[in-house]
C-alpha cells in the first residue's frame, strides 16, 4: 500500500511540484467525460483536489488509471500518488488546499463501498439523526464530527495536563459497585457467583473518592463514566462522562481556585479565549435576581422584588399574591428565607417595540407550566404606564420608574405569586424573552459560582406520612464551618432551622447551565451520621448501606472536597452544539437505544439462567425493557 506522505488538508502552493502521497475517502466526483476525472480526497484534516488527466499520467499506466477513475464513487477509500501543481481551473477560495491539485500517476482502491444512506461530504443534505446514528461510521466521517472527536481529546488532554502539574494522580475506581439509596435509580448487574445478588453501575465515584482522601492520596482525579437510569430528557444520557476530582486538606476557596484555573485554561487552550475571573454568588442572591440556581449572566432582565410596591396598588392579582403564605406552590419546599407570597417584575429595555402583542400573550400562556397564573406586562411612556396592567399601577408610577431604572419605550414584566413559584417562573420567562429578543451575543463567555446552598429542602410528602428532608447537593456535603454547631444542636423536628442550615457547597455555571458541582465534604462521622438519621435512614439502616464510609471515617478522614465536571456538557459549550449526542462517539437515543448496535437486546434463556434471573413479560402499563 502507498504511504501517506502528507494529510488530506495539509498541501499548500508551496508544495507545488512535489510528489506526494494521499489516502483517504472519495468524497465526491466530476467525470468530464473526455479522459478527465476530478476527485475530493478526505480525510479528517480536510480535502484535496485529484485530478486524472490522460494527458498527464504515463502512457504505460493511463488507461488503467483514468479508467480505474472512472469507476470510483462516493467514500470508496483509495491511496494515490501525484505531483502537487497549481490548480488549473483558478483556486477555491473555499477550501484551505484550494490553490492546488494533485495529478494522479499511481492509484490504489483500498476498499470500494456500497452506495451509502447519506454522504457525510454533503452537510446540506443531512437525513435525520436516526439514520445517521444507526451509520454512525459515516456520520463520524463528516468534518464537524470529527472537530467535536477533537475537541474532546483535547478537553481531557488538557485537564490531565492541567491537574497532574497541580499534583493530582488519576486513580480508577469500580464499575461494578454497591447499589446505593440516594439519587437517581440504579443500573443493575445481576452477580453470576453470588446468585440473587446485584451489583450497580456507579452513579458517580463520589465515595470511593472520599475514602481515597481517608487513605491519603491527597488529590485526586478521573475521567470516568456515570451511570444514571434517570427518565429520558432530550439533553441527558443515562450513560455519561465526568472529569471527577476530590482534594484532601482544603476549604472551599482552595478548591474554588484550582478549578476556576482549570476552566479558564480550558477555554484559553481550547478557544484562545481569555475568561475573567469568576464572580460569586450565593444561592439565595441568585434566586431573588435570576429565578434560577444556574443564572444566566449574559443579559441583563434582572429580576427586582417589589412586593413593598405592590401592596399600595388595589390590584387583586397583587394583593392576592402578598396575601400567600408561606410556600406552598410544590417546587419543593425550598428553604427560602422569603416566605410566602411576592411580586416580582423585570424591565425589558425597548421592549414596548419589541414586545409584540404576540410575544407577550405566549408569555401569559408560558409561565402556566411552572404554575404561575399569567405574566401581566405594561409599556413605560414619558409620563407614565400604557397598556396592560397600566391603571392598576398608577400609584406607585414614581416608585416603579425609580426601582427598576424605567426608561420610556421599555416594558414591564410581572410575576405574582408564592416565592418559589414567581421566582421560577419569571426567571424562565426571563430566558425566554433573551431569545425571542435576541439579546445573547455570541462569544460570550458569562461564568460564575454559585455559593452557599441550603443543606436540605422539604418535601411536604402526601400529608399522610409527614415530610422529608432531601439533600440539596448529595448527603455527603458538609455544612458550612460556621453551621455545624447550629446544625448539630437542631433536633429533626425544628424544620425552620434545619432548612436555614447553609452547606459548603458550589457549582460552576457557564452560560445559564452548570457545568460542574461540587461541596466540602463531611469528614465527621457524627455529621454524617445526623445527615442520614435526617435523611431518613436509622442508624442500623445508615450502618447497612454506608457502613464502609462510616467506618473509613473512625479511622482518621482529612478534611476534603471536591467537584466533578460533566465532561460531554463542557465539550457542548465548547464545540457550540446544544446536542449532547454530538459531542458522544456512539451515544444513545433518549430511549437509551444504541441505534448501530441494536443495544439493549434480549439474551439467551441460558445467560439468564446462570445469572438467577427470569426476564417476565412487561405489564402493559410498564416499560418495555425485560424487568430484571
Ligand atoms: N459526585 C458529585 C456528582 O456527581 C459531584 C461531587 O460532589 O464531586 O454530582
Amino acid at each position: 500500500m502507498l504511504q501517506r506522505t502528507h494529510a488530506c488538508g495539509e498541501l499548500r502552493i508551496e508544495h507545488a511540484s512535489e510528489t506526494a502521497h494521499l489516502a483517504g475517502w472519495v468524497n465526491n466526483y466530476r467525470d468530464h467525460g473526455t479522459g478527465l476525472v476530478f476527485i475530493d480526497l478526505r480525510d479528517h484534516t480536510g480535502l484535496t483536489q485529484l485530478v486524472f488527466d490522460k494527458e498527464d499520467v504515463p502512457a504505460d499506466v493511463r488507461d488503467e488509471i483514468v479508467e480505474a477513475a472512472d469507476k470510483l464513487r462516493a467514500e470508496d477509500v483509495i491511496a494515490v500518488k501525484g505531483v502537487v501543481r497549481k490548480r488549473d481551473g483558478g483556486p477555491n477560495p473555499k477550501l484551505p488546499t484550494g490553490e492546488i491539485e494533485l495529478v494522479v500517476e499511481k492509484l490504489e482502491v483500498l476498499a470500494k463501498a456500497d452506495t451509502p444512506p447519506f454522504q457525510p461530504g454533503d452537510e446540506q443534505n443531512l437525513p435525520g439523526e436516526e439514520l445517521r446514528l444507526r451509520h454512525r461510521y459515516l456520520d463520524l466521517r463528516r468534518p464537524a464530527m470529527q472537530n467535536m472527536l477533537r475537541t474532546r481529546h483535547r478537553v481531557t488532554k488538557v485537564a490531565r495536563d492541567f491537574f497532574d502539574t497541580m499534583g493530582f494522580i488519576e486513580v480508577e475506581t469500580p464499575n461494578l459497585c454497591r447499589s446505593t439509596p440516594e439519587g437517581a435509580r440504579d443500573f443493575l448487574v445481576p452477580s453470576r457467583l453470588q446468585a440473587g445478588e446485584f451489583y450497580a453501575l456507579p452513579q458517580s465515584p463520589q465515595l470511593f473518592k472520599q475514602i481515597l482522601m481517608v487513605a491519603g492520596a491527597d488529590r485526586y482525579m478521573q475521567i470516568c463514566r456515570c451511570f444514571r437510569d434517570e427518565d429520558p430528557r432530550a439533553d441527558r444520557q443515562a450513560e455519561f462522562s465526568q472529569i471527577d476530582l476530590e482534594m484532601a486538606f482544603v476549604t472551599r476557596e482552595d478548591v474554588l481556585n484550582t478549578m476556576e484555573a482549570f476552566a479558564r485554561t480550558l477555554w484559553k487552550e481550547v478557544l484562545g479565549v481569555e475568561v475573567p475571573r469568576f464572580p460569586r454568588m450565593t444561592w439565595q442572591e441568585a434566586m431573588d435576581r435570576y429565578g434560577s440556581d444556574r443564572p444566566d449572566l449574559r443579559f441583563g432582565l434582572e429580576l427586582v422584588d417589589i412586593s413593598d410596591l405592590a401592596a399600595k396598588t388595589d390590584f387583586k392579582v397583587f394583593q392576592q399574591a402578598l396575601a400567600k403564605n408561606p410556600d406552598s406552590s410544590g417546587t419543593g419546599g425550598h428553604p427560602s428565607t422569603r416566605d410566602g407570597g411576592v411580586v416580582k417584575a423585570f424591565r425589558v429595555p425597548g421592549g414596548a417595540e419589541k414586545l409584540t402583542r404576540k410575544l407577550t400573550d405566549g408569555y401569559a400562556e408560558f409561565v402556566k407550566q411552572f404554575g404561575a397564573g399569567g405574566a401581566p406586562v405594561t409599556k413605560v411612556t414619558d409620563s407614565g404606564f400604557e397598556t396592560g396592567i397600566a391603571r392598576f399601577i398608577e400609584p406607585i408610577t414614581a416608585e416603579l420608574k425609580e426601582r427598576l431604572k424605567l426608561e420610556p419605550g421599555d416594558s414591564v414584566i410581572f410575576g405574582a405569586d408564592g416565592y418559589n413559584t414567581a421566582s421560577k417562573a419569571l426567571g424562565e420567562l426571563r430566558l425566554k424573552v433573551a431569545k425571542d429578543l435576541d439579546l445573547i451575543e455570541d462569544g460570550h463567555w458569562a461564568f460564575l459560582w454559585v455559593v452557599d446552598f441550603p443543606m436540605f429542602e422539604y418535601d411536604e410528602g402526601d400529608g399522610q406520612s409527614g415530610g422529608r428532608y432531601k439533600a440539596l447537593h448529595h448527603p455527603f456535603t458538609a455544612p458550612r464551618d460556621d453551621q455545624v454547631d447550629r446544625f448539630l444542636g437542631a433536633d429533626a423536628g425544628d424544620t425552620q432551622t434545619l432548612l436555614g442550615i447553609l452547606s459548603d457547597g458550589y457549582d460552576m455555571v457557564c452560560n445559564g447551565s452548570e457545568i460542574g458541582g461540587g461541596s466540602i465534604r463531611i469528614h465527621r462521622r457524627d455529621v454524617q451520621q445526623k445527615v442520614f438519621g435526617l435523611l431518613g435512614l436509622d442508624d442500623a439502616e445508615a450502618e447497612a448501606k454506608f457502613g464502609f464510609l462510616l467506618e473509613a471515617l473512625r479511622f482518621g478522614a482529612p478534611p476534603h472536597g471536591g467537584i466533578a465536571f460533566g465532561l460531554d456538557r463542557v465539550v457542548m459549550h465548547l464545540a457550540g452544539t446544544d446536542n449532547i449526542r454530538d459531542v458522544i462517539a456512539f451515544p444513545k437515543t433518549q430511549t437509551g437505544a444504541d441505534l448501530m448496535t441494536e443495544a439493549p437486546s434480549s439474551v439467551d434463556e441460558a445467560q439468564l439462567q446462570e445469572l438467577h434471573v427470569r426476564s417476565v413479560e412487561p405489564e402493559a402499563t410498564a416499560s418495555t425493557s425485560p424487568a430484571v
